[in-house]
């Protein structure tokens, strides 16, 4: 094949305790999965079906890097998600088979431009603006689900510059990750190399230039990432 130009990277995130990195292909984000965060932002926690969203694969940011602080926007927010990969690919599985294509997690930041997204709520437009930029998503290492199981209860949180913003469990998720996997494959072909944040507890709040992030999830992994100044 001769490109016009060279084809921009392969993103990926690494594999903990190996030299190998796992291939990103898409990034599933879940909207308003524990009930404390949707009261939160002004919403009825009543078990409606789990909606989704997209961010680019180009927006991974490796652990311990920092994330650009955004154009666009006066109000950048943190929240801390536990992050599924698919391993194999699956279509309309079921929730009893779903755990059957993980092939690990990870915790990740679903960095978001709280201004635009809510601007685009408010007038029934999508969120890509919100959501879906550059470096919106550091991603702690990948742990495989055949050494650390298929976590679904535990600690839950975040701090900035060491203090505390969001502390939950993994208990308190509306839909759990077997019922996210099952409702996703309804509507697409999910392939090895898709990702999946599964939404983001209470606390949500603003980041700053030069902020430190240290998000973790109990017996997972704890994820570190600066925000340093626009490019
Ligand atoms: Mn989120």
């Amino acid at each position: 094949m001769h490109y016009v130009f060279d084809p921009p990277p392969q993103p990926s995130i690494p594999v903990a305790g190996s030299s190998r990195h796992f291939p990103v292909h898409r990034i599933y984000c879940v909207g308003r999965n524990y009930a404390a965060h949707v009261r939160e932002m002004g919403g009825n926690p009543d078990r409606e079906l789990p909606f989704f969203f997209l961010k680019p694969a180009s927006a991974l940011v490796a652990p311990g890097c920092a994330a650009a602080y955004p154009p666009g926007t006066t109000n950048l927010h943190h929240e801390v998600e536990l992050v599924v990969a698919i391993g194999r690919p699956a279509a309309a599985i079921s929730t009893a088979q779903a755990l059957e294509v993980v092939w690990g997690y990870a915790v990740g930041n679903d960095l978001t431009r709280r201004d635009l997204q809510l601007a685009a709520r408010d007038k029934g437009r999508p969120w890509d603006f919100g959501k879906s930029f550059d470096e919106s998503a550091p991603t702690s290492e990948l742990h495989p689900s055949n050494s650390i199981g298929h976590p679904s209860k535990g600690g839950i949180w975040l701090k900035v510059n060491g203090n505390e913003r969001q502390r939950s469990d993994l208990e308190q998720m509306i839909w759990t990750v077997p019922e996210i996997i099952s409702e996703l494959s309804k509507f697409y072909h999910l392939v090895p190399g898709d990702l999946i944040f599964t939404g983001t507890p209470e606390g949500v709040g603003p980041l700053q230039v030069e902020d430190r992030i240290e998000a973790g999830i109990e017996r997972l992994d704890t994820l570190s990432h600066g925000i340093r100044q626009p490019t």
